[in-house]
């Protein structure tokens, strides 16, 4: 029986106030007045200068692709290590992804490997903020000007995170957030892209409104609306939008109470982690971290797998992350081989996750502490 979850999603309270109004409201498609406040709410925050809700992140990814005009003898690089969704989003218009190995530290892109991965068929990079502890964007967004190639932050782990004080998703000429259940702020399923390409702002209206000029019409900036160019239906239900507000809102508390999470965990598992040879995250000193999860380096694969069933047996969900995506099947297709990059392969074994979400209780904390300092591998 699972006594303390991996994940367990979390309501402030004012949700059902919001998608009661909304409800009421005449209204209950895309764009409408919950949908432009959390426009403002995530524009104003994080000082973008244009924000999109999407159907998720997935979606908002898709768009980036569509945006830069990904397609057939294009190659992308990505981190072997993160999420297929940032690889679909292009591969769906047939580019090629490029793998490039991770740090051993973060767990997020290795700037150093990028120059090499580059050619002349190079058009994007799209990189991840590793449990949103950010990239070194001080060294890649040089690489990207110098090669004349767009950087796409996936920025799914990482809203409100900051390097060198600066928010993430605010680096690249494009940004993506998700609003799933097991991120940091949610409506159930829900994302949204960030603008900080202005060259981006007319077509991404366009693209997410099935290709049709439809919120120039809207604006009354033309008098009927019309097929314009490709795209999809990437915008979510104002309900959705009145759900996610009320989590906006509510920033301060939920940051906070993670914050509070992740440094119990810090704290409390030190001496455990020295004494059995395991790695804690490194957060480096540029990195002001988002709070989104707590991982543990394991001394081997099977210490990783034995504490998961250790700790499945007091009824605790931990749980590993990515595999190798080079190696997927679908890797194995762009031409992915073992030994490509063995930092990921080396740390996606050794990688376990703890519980972590907004509404654990010191109590449930403090079981899965205790349960994990008992352990001896
Ligand atoms: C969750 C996640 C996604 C996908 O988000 P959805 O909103 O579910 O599409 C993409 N990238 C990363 C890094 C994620 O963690």
């Amino acid at each position: 029986m699972i006594r303390i979850p991996f994940n367990r999603p979390f309501a402030t309270g004012n949700e059902l106030d919001y998608v009661r109004t909304a409800v009421a409201a005449p209204k209950f498609s895309g764009d409408g007045p919950f949908t432009a406040e959390c426009h403002r709410l995530l524009e104003r925050s994080l000082g973008v200068q244009k924000a999109l809700l999407t159907t998720s992140c997935t979606h908002a990814l898709e768009m980036a692709a569509l945006l830069l005009n990904l397609g057939p003898g294009d190659e992308v690089i990505v981190p072997a290590f993160t999420f297929p969704s940032a690889l679909n989003a292009f591969v769906l218009r047939g580019a090629r992804p490029v793998f490039v190995d991770v740090r051993p530290d973060t767990l997020n892109i290795d700037k150093a490997q990028i120059d090499q991965r580059i050619s002349r068929h190079t058009k994007a990079i799209f990189l991840v903020h590793y449990a949103g502890i950010a990239c070194e964007m001080e060294a890649i967004m040089p690489i990207a000007r110098r090669h004349s190639i767009a950087v796409v932050e996936d920025n799914a782990h990482g809203l409100y995170a900051r390097y060198q004080g600066r928010y993430l998703g605010t680096f690249g000429g494009l940004a993506t957030l998700s609003f799933h259940e097991t991120k940091n702020f949610t409506c159930g399923e829900g994302g949204a892209l960030l603008i900080n390409d202005a060259q981006f702002n007319e077509r991404s209206e366009m693209l997410r409104e099935k290709g049709t000029d439809r919120s120039r019409f809207f604006r009354g900036e033309v008098d009927k609306y019309t097929w314009v160019d490709v795209g999809s239906s990437y915008l979510p239900s104002d309900l959705l939008a009145a759900f996610l507000r009320a989590q906006l809102e509510h920033r301060d508390q939920i940051q906070s109470r993670r914050r509070q999470i992740w440094e119990a965990y810090a704290r409390e598992l030190a001496s455990w982690a020295q004494a059995n040879d395991v790695r804690l995250p490194s957060v480096p000193p540029e990195c002001e971290q988002a709070y989104h999860m707590f991982y543990v380096i394991m001394p081997s694969f099977e210490t990783r797998q034995a504490l998961i069933s250790y700790l499945a047996g007091f009824g605790i969900l931990a749980v590993f992350h990515y595999l190798p995506l080079h190696l997927s099947p679908m890797g194995l297709r762009f031409g992915g081989r073992q030994g490509d990059c063995p930092v990921t392969e080396d740390l996606s074994d050794r990688l376990l996750r703890l519980p972590f979400f907004t509404g654990m209780s010191i109590s449930e904390q403090n079981q899965v502490i205790d349960t994990v300092r008992a352990f001896r591998c």
